[in-house]
């Protein structure tokens, strides 16, 4: 006779689809120049297309380097207004922009969902949100600059070029949008050629808020577009998120240039658990620092590092609960892993992950159904990995996760510093003493401890060595869109 018990008792979720009937995304998107939408100079459109179906949502204007001439003339027309305007007026701007975000979330998050593949929870639940309190932030700044450089007087920059990757796009809109406004700055934003459409909404948003024209541009399109934009003469600040790469090129053709630069580039975060931790907690941890956005998270915890004597427990109960994790339809609000963002990012992380097998890692992949359109990647754990492994030392920006071990606390500082990036971190102990000698031990710009990929606008976010410098987010965010006049 078998008993049936409670835990026998298989639980499944029913699907639970979220509707996109309410979105209001049209065919076509023009670039928002001079407060409209207009048609490229050389009348290129490009299909943008949803990563877990492969199918077109919309047909979206590149920029070239015309338009984007274009778009710096009415900026600097725009700019000395803007920035004579009363600083509280200013601030009434952004604070519409944020209420506008809030009013349309659910259209933003939708959207943000069909075009980069994220799920939906997560743009409901912080892409947007996040995005909205940004602007709320910072419109509270636009006051009170002075303060957010001790008390010194300031000025703004002029016109500012911003360049934003795929992985949050409309949160990186607004991390740069927001402070660069309330300092004064016009932006003209250029978002990545795979995820467009919610930096657009964005541009209706600012034509709802009556936002002068000229004070944003948003110039989708391609690599070429952000070149153009770093080539302008006219602009006074170049803000870039994105690979190291292109970083480095960036900043090579601004070298002996008067143009400022900040740069947010890729990471290859450690996320340190020590035997004194809870355990079942770091494992959430674990999981929400590397399957979050698919891994497509510049401070993604990709390096674990699990003290010896806690390996084969953390990893089993890690092991158990990746099984549980749902792959798929992105628009599903049960989905906890949704499309990988582009056909090219899918085979990077392929590449990477070939690259571990072939140098003896050992690779477990959960077993899940997933869709036969769309790009797709399954969460993945590497145990046994040297830290010369390449997966242990490239960011693959996907959902994978390589596995290192230490006996020693200094073990741990010495391992986690080993990298060329320097850009998050995280400490799992039950003690206070350990996690602040281990963050200020670790060169990494933001650390967390007993929690992992927490963003709070008030809080500065921005890298050591080869992920950059600059900061973004609270006071510090407002430093690089002034100059110190005394
Ligand atoms: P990417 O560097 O390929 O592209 C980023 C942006 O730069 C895109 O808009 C792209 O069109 C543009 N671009 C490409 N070539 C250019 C050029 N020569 N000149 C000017 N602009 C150019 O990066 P990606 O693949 O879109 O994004 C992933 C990378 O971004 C990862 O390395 C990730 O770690 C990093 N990232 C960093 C942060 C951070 O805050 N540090 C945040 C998110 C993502």
């Amino acid at each position: 006779m078998s008993i049936e018990t409670r835990t026998s008792i298989v639980w499944d979720y029913a699907p639970a689809p979220e509707s996109a009937d309410h979105i209001r995304v049209r065919e076509r998107y023009g670039l928002f120049i001079d407060g409209d939408f207009k048609d490229p100079a050389d009348g290129r459109y490009v299909p943008t297309i949803n990563p877990a179906t492969e199918e077109p949502i919309a047909e979206v204007a590149y920029g070239g380097p015309d338009d984007v001439t274009a778009a710096v003339e009415s900026a600097r027309a725009a700019q000395p207004k803007w920035a004579a305007l009363r600083d509280l007026e200013r601030a009434k701007y952004l604070f519409r922009i944020a209420r506008l975000i809030q009013e349309r979330a659910r259209e933003l998050a939708v959207v943000e969902t069909l075009d980069g593949g994220k799920p939906l929870r997560e743009s409901r639940d912080v892409d947007i949100p996040l995005a909205a309190a940004h602007f709320f932030h910072y419109a509270g700044w636009a006051d009170k600059l002075c303060y957010g450089v001790n008390a010194r007087e300031v000025r703004p920059l002029g016109v500012v070029g911003q360049i934003v990757p795929w992985n949050f796009p409309l949160l990186m809109a607004a991390w740069k949008l927001a402070p660069a406004l309330a300092c004064g700055n016009v932006a003209i934003l250029k978002p990545a050629e795979t995820t467009p459409l919610t930096a657009l909404l964005l541009a209706e948003i600012c034509q709802e808020a009556e936002l002068p024209p000229g004070v944003v541009s948003i110039l989708p399109g391609n690599g070429d577009t952000g070149a153009a934009l770093v080539r302008e003469k006219d602009i006074s600040k170049i803000a870039f998120t994105g690979s190291t790469a292109v970083g480095r090129e960036i900043q090579a053709a601004l070298a002996g240039t008067h143009t400022r630069l900040t740069l947010e580039l890729g990471g290859k975060s450690a996320n340190i658990v020590f035997e004194d931790a809870a355990l079942d907690q770091a494992v959430e941890g674990i999981v929400n620092g590397i399957f979050f956005n698919q891994g497509h998270v510049c401070c993604a915890g990709s390096r674990l590092l699990i003290q010896e004597s806690v390996h084969d427990e953390v990893i089993g109960k890690l092991w158990q609960r990746m099984g549980r994790l749902r792959v798929g339809d992105p628009m599903d609000k049960n989905t906890d892993v949704g499309a990988i963002n582009s056909a090219e990012q899918l085979e990077r992380i392929e590449t990477l992950v070939a690259a571990g097998e072939d140098e003896g890692a050992n690779r477990r992949t959960i077993a899940c159904d997933l869709p036969e359109r769309g790009y797709w990647f399954a969460p993945t754990l590497f145990t046994d990995v040297s830290p010369a492994h390449r997966i242990a030392i490239e960011e693959i920006f996907g959902p994978v996760v390589s596995v290192l071990t230490f006996r020693t606390q200094a073990e741990a500082i010495e391992k986690a510093n080993n990298s060329r990036y320097g850009l998050a971190a995280g400490i799992w102990t039950d003690k206070g003493s350990k996690a602040f000698e281990v963050a200020s031990a670790l060169k990494a710009g933001v650390v967390w401890q007993n929690t992992y990929n927490h963003f709070d606008p008030t809080a500065a976010f921005g890298g050591y060595k080869e992920s950059g410098f600059g900061r973004e987010g609270g006071p510090a965010g407002l430093r690089p869109y002034l100059q110190v006049v005394r």
